[in-house]
């Protein structure tokens, strides 16, 4: 082979356009610098005055704050050592080795790929040696990069197993049953827990209306069709209804919940949630629902006929003159009147838990009944103002005395919850086969946090407001069960101090 040099290079023209080099004496330890090219000094951003009769170690310290340069540091001398003992090029791992910030005592941190090539003459003697140092920084760091991102995958894939298995120690420990639908194709997979609690055998097959035919016959027809209702339209489940178990024929309160699941990357669609038995609280809730129906009714007859007493007295004294008796006597009509209506309350609730209201459906026009209800409470009370904005004559198929209930509840309400002089309008709108009706009134409003509870059965909002006005937070979670036996929907929008919209809406054909 011939020399380089007689070839056709300029050695010195090829220096400047190498690869970033720096040129040492052959005078281990210190290999001292004495050529760099400009490639080498952008590289390690450094000038020609920071490396200039340096030698190389010198000119590249260790960074103090780096322990993991130390091998490197001494690595470089070790190669540059056998470059000149060996006469063999030597290449280095890749390796961190950071580089000062030239005027301060901070070092940036790198990574390199560097071989230390010997240069020799005639003789075969080292007369220099080649430092040739290729910055793979950027490399590196996507590397590194990669590499924490599948680790972080790994880690939440770890994580997301540990959150699996405490839902399921959860579940088990709650003794649930789990279900799932798939959407594509509406098939239903079950666990072992919720097959016992419905009376299956651990390997039977069943299909959705299996399941819906085991349901209660008074709550069939509510069950089926919400749960239909939840799954079109991908809402969230919450419902509680009695089964008879398949095979053992056995009575039990399920309470069931489910939410819908959109498709991932490997999974359809699905609709998925838990059952739970809820038998014991429930057979509780009714024994205390009888009881509270039996001593209303109780109640009820001696009422009736302290009521029947005091009509009598007060007409007995209308002539009397006596006006202290006759004030007196219509103080005790509006208690007893109060305690009727607290009564009525207890046996709706009683009643309608024990699945016995029954709608008694009718056709009638809307308009006329909200007219009536406002025209009877401006006869009783004078103390607000009634706007009425009806809708022309709707007519609608339900039951006109418990639509009413919800009116007056609403209205009272409104009277209860605003300040004198304050105006209520009550309005009623169509829109998508529905007609809705709503009671604005300007009073004290409701937070967002007590609207979430507000048709709670018992709920009433704690507040300097409410404190000394009366009532036992029935009337609204009798309002929101009979609107949705009629298959409506009942909401309110309000904000604390800037008074309250309830509203109902029923469907219209
Ligand atoms: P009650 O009024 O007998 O307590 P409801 O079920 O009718 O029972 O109402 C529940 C709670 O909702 C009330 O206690 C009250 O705090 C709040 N509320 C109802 N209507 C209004 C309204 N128009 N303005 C402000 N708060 C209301």
């Amino acid at each position: 082979m011939k020399a380089v040099a007689e070839l056709c290079i300029d050695f010195d023209a090829y220096f400047e356009f190498a690869p970033p080099t720096v040129i040492v004496r052959p005078d281990p330890p210190r290999f001292t610098i004495i050529a760099a090219n400009d490639g080498y000094l952008k590289v390690t951003k450094s000038s020609w005055a920071d490396l200039e009769g340096k030698g190389l170690l010198e000119a590249f310290p260790q960074n103090p704050k780096d322990a993991t340069t130390t091998n490197n540091v001494a690595s470089l001398r070790e190669s540059l050592t056998k470059a000149v003992i060996t006469k063999l090029p030597q290449e280095l791992p890749s390796q961190k080795y950071d580089i000062p910030v030239r005027g301060t005592d901070q070092f940036e941190t790198r990574y390199w790929k560097a071989t230390n090539s010997p240069v020799l003459n005639k003789q075969g003697e080292v007369t220099c040696l080649m430092h040739v140092a290729l910055d793979i920084s950027e490399a590196i760091q996507i590397a590194q990069k990669e590499r924490s991102a599948l680790e972080m995958s790994e880690a939440q894939r770890k994580s997301l197993q540990q959150m699996e298995e405490r839902l399921r120690l959860a579940v088990d420990s709650a003794k649930m049953g789990t279900w799932h639908i798939d959407l594509k194709n509406g098939n239903i997979t079950t666990s072992l827990r919720f097959k016992e609690l419905y009376g299956f055998n651990p390997d039977e097959q069943f299909s959705i209306d299996d399941l819906f035919n085991i349901v209660g016959d008074d709550y069939r027809y509510r069950v089926t069709s919400a749960i239909k209702a939840a799954i079109e339209y991908r809402k969230p489940l919450t419902i509680e209804f009695p089964i008879i178990g398949r095979h053992n024929q056995k009575l039990r309160w399920i309470r069931a919940t489910g939410k819908h699941y959109e498709a991932e990357d490997s999974q359809p669609s699905n609709y998925s949630g838990t059952v739970m038995d809820i038998t014991e609280r429930k057979l509780d809730e009714i024994r205390k629902n009888d009881f509270i129906a039996m001593v209303s009714h109780e109640l009820k007859t001696p009422l009736t006929s302290v009521k029947a007493y005091v009509q009598m007295l007060t007409g007995k004294l209308k002539n009397s003159g006596d006006n202290f008796s006759m004030v007196a006597l219509q103080k005790v009509h509006v208690q007893i009147e109060k305690m009727h209506t607290l009564i009525k309350g207890f046996l709706d609730v009683a009643r309608l838990e024990a699945g016995k209201i029954q709608l008694n459906l009718q056709n009638f026009v809307l308009s006329e009944l909200l007219q009536q209800a406002v025209d009877e409470v401006e006869g009783l009370t004078k103390s607000h103002q009634f706007i009425l904005d009806l809708c022309d004559s709707v007519t609608v198929n339900a039951d006109k005395d418990k639509i009413s209930q919800v009116v007056n509840n609403f209205l009272s309400n409104a009277i209860k919850y605003s300040p004198h002089g304050g105006l209520i309008t009550i309005s009623c709108a169509k829109h998508d086969g529905m007609v809705t009706v709503s009671v604005k009134d300007t009073g004290i409003g409701i937070s967002k946090q007590d609207q979430e509870r507000l048709f709670d059965r018992f709920y009433r909002v704690e507040s300097a407001d409410t404190r000394n006005i009366s009532g036992f937070g029935i009337g609204l979670y009798l309002c929101a069960e009979i609107v949705e036996r009629h298959n409506g929907h009942i909401g309110v929008f309000s904000e604390q101090g800037q008074g309250s919209t309830f509203y109902f809406s029923l469907p219209i054909d």
